[in-house]
């Protein structure tokens, strides 16, 4: 059975086409496709200027919307917002203002298929993968809570979306597209997922690329990410060398800090050596406890690390850490759901 079509991801052909079918007038579709991707709205019966019998016709062809927001936490530098979806799954995006910037965090898939062993998102590895539609949906969600456009997007959430690349590459081009976002402010998370990099530099677009490394030797690689996901960091970084020169933008090497595990000297040292020959730039972000297993540096090690990595001439950047205290850290508010605790 095909899956039922969603109106935010839906295209001008197939509108007119819908619209044809019920004999409606073409112009209606230019009216419909002002509301979703200038005014950003996605139900039909918030459509004002349409007469009630295309409404009900638009409600009836399309899930629309295809997701509802589930729950809502906000911390002081973060809103996190739980969505359902359609078939009863749950995904988290997470609103991030900063200054006068505001920035949607979007994810790509429900579940996460690499497992990363300190991530929640990853905890039940995939469920599915989420439709273009579905992502511009979160995205126009977003919007409707924050009141206003992003400002910048990244595709961090949950998921590995060069995993979902048949999905993720014509919602970017919607987005740069249809929604009129420019390509520079919208970057894209990898594990290191290699033949998705080769497919991501094919775009030739000027999204920014963030490279989760997370240890700069592949033994210490091996211990956070498991081997069905994980490819030798030697190819991680030639497919990120590869992105940059095709999509003309710097790429950022992710490196979440655990005690004890990838927080040594000689680590830092050996991941700045390595983010220099790359010319790419490292963000430090301080393990987030989910779960018993791994633990957060004391805050010395962390800046030492900091220092180390720095001293070698790399470009060095610590993440600014929010929502950690508020089940606003990655992945734990669909595991609460999950776990049918919210
Ligand atoms: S850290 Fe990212 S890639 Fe790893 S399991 Fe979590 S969501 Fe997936």
């Amino acid at each position: 059975m095909n899956a039922p079509e969603i109106l935010a991801g839906v295209t001008m052909e197939r509108l007119s086409e819908v619209l044809r079918a019920h004999a409606a007038p073409p112009y209606r579709a230019k009216q419909i496709w002002k509301w979703i991707h200038e005014k950003y709205v996605i139900d039909p019966h918030g459509m004002s200027d349409l007469p009630e019998p295309l409404r009900g016709i638009l409600a009836a062809e399309f899930l629309a919307p295809s997701l509802t927001v589930d729950a809502r936490i906000a911390a002081p530098d973060v809103e996190k917002l739980r969505l359902k979806l359609h078939d009863g799954e749950f995904i988290e995006m997470a609103l991030l203002p900063a200054r006068d910037r505001l920035t949607f965090c979007l994810s790509t898939q429900v579940g996460c298929p690499v497992r990363c062993r300190f991530c929640a998102s990853g905890a039940f590895g995939l469920k599915r993968n989420l439709r273009r539609g579905e992502m511009l949906e979160e995205f126009l969600t977003g919007i409707a809570a924050a009141g206003r456009r992003p400002d910048n997007l990244v595709f961090m959430g949950i998921g590995e979306g060069l995993m979902n690349f048949g999905e993720l590459a014509p919602t970017l081009a919607a987005l740069t597209g249809d929604f009129g976002f420019s390509p520079r402010r919208i970057t894209v998370s990898t594990s290191g997922f290699v033949p998705g990099m080769r497919e991501f530099a094919k775009l030739r677009r000027e999204y920014t690329l963030a490279v989760s490394l997370h240890a700069p030797d592949d033994a210490t690689r091996a211990k956070l990410i498991p081997d069905d996901c994980r490819y030798p960091i030697a190819e991680v970084l030639a497919a990120a060398d590869l992105c940059r020169s095709e999509n003309g933008r710097d790429y950022t090497l992710e490196y979440t800090l655990i005690s004890g595990i990838n927080d040594a000297p000689e680590q830092a040292e050996a991941l700045g050596k390595l983010a220099y020959a790359h010319h790419a730039k490292v963000n430090l972000i301080p393990y987030n406890a989910t779960t018993g297993e791994f633990r957060r540096p004391a805050e010395r090690r962390l800046r030492e690390f900091e220092e180390r990595v720095g001293a070698t001439g790399a470009r060095v950047t610590r993440r600014v850490e929010r929502g950690g205290g508020s089940d606003a850290a990655c992945g734990q508010l669909r595991i609460k759901a999950l776990n049918g605790k919210v």
